[in-house]
């Protein structure tokens, strides 16, 4: 197997980054390896997720949206119907057809970097190989991979304000807009 290049944007998830999650998520985030992106205050918006939790479950969302305005821009998309729209051209555009199939490849070995979970090997995530399902899953794997990876998510993502490739901070916009709202 080749050997991937290092994810460009990992770090150690520290205990303070497990709080914050909590928060984010409203409960314990699970099988936790590392933060592979963060929002631009420093909070984590991307986890990296062992294949197969403590219990015993496997997990195949390698890397998983934490952040909570990403996660909302990303779930109103969905509501558009963006996902039927993405899935139709993916079987009109054998261009792109071919490198979301590389998208779902990169996927499978990232994930086995970090160990096995046989009833999940050939699951990746979203829907790859040939569906987009789930929009936040696919995201995930373009914000902790950078550009060129996934080209469904990256142009999901560049057509949301700040969130890609950088990834600006709208973390206080966004509890300010969940105050008014309570
Ligand atoms: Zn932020």
């Amino acid at each position: 197997m080749t050997t991937l290049p290092d994810l460009p944007h990992d770090s150690p998830a520290t205990p303070h980054d497990l709080e914050v999650m909590r928060e984010q998520l409203g409960r314990d985030m699970r099988g936790v390896v590392s933060i592979a992106r963060r929002c631009g205050c420093g909070r984590p918006a991307v986890v990296r997720t062992a294949p197969r939790l403590e219990d015993g479950t496997p997990f195949p969302t390698s890397f998983y949206l934490t952040l909570p305005w990403l996660t909302l821009e990303l779930s109103r998309l969905e509501a558009t119907g963006m996902m039927a729209e993405l899935s139709q051209r993916l079987e009109q555009d054998e261009q792109l057809a071919a490198a979301y199939r590389g998208a779902h490849e990169r996927y499978l070995a990232r994930r086995a970097e970090l160990g096995d979970a046989e009833e999940v090997r050939h699951v990746s995530a979203g829907g790859m190989p040939t569906r987009v399902k789930c929009l936040h899953a696919v995201a995930g794997q373009a914000l902790a991979e950078g550009p060129g990876v996934n080209l469904i998510a990256d142009e999901v993502l560049a057509g949301i304000p700040g969130a890609f490739p950088e990834l600006t901070c709208r973390c206080q916009a966004a509890d300010e807009d969940a105050a008014e709202a309570r």
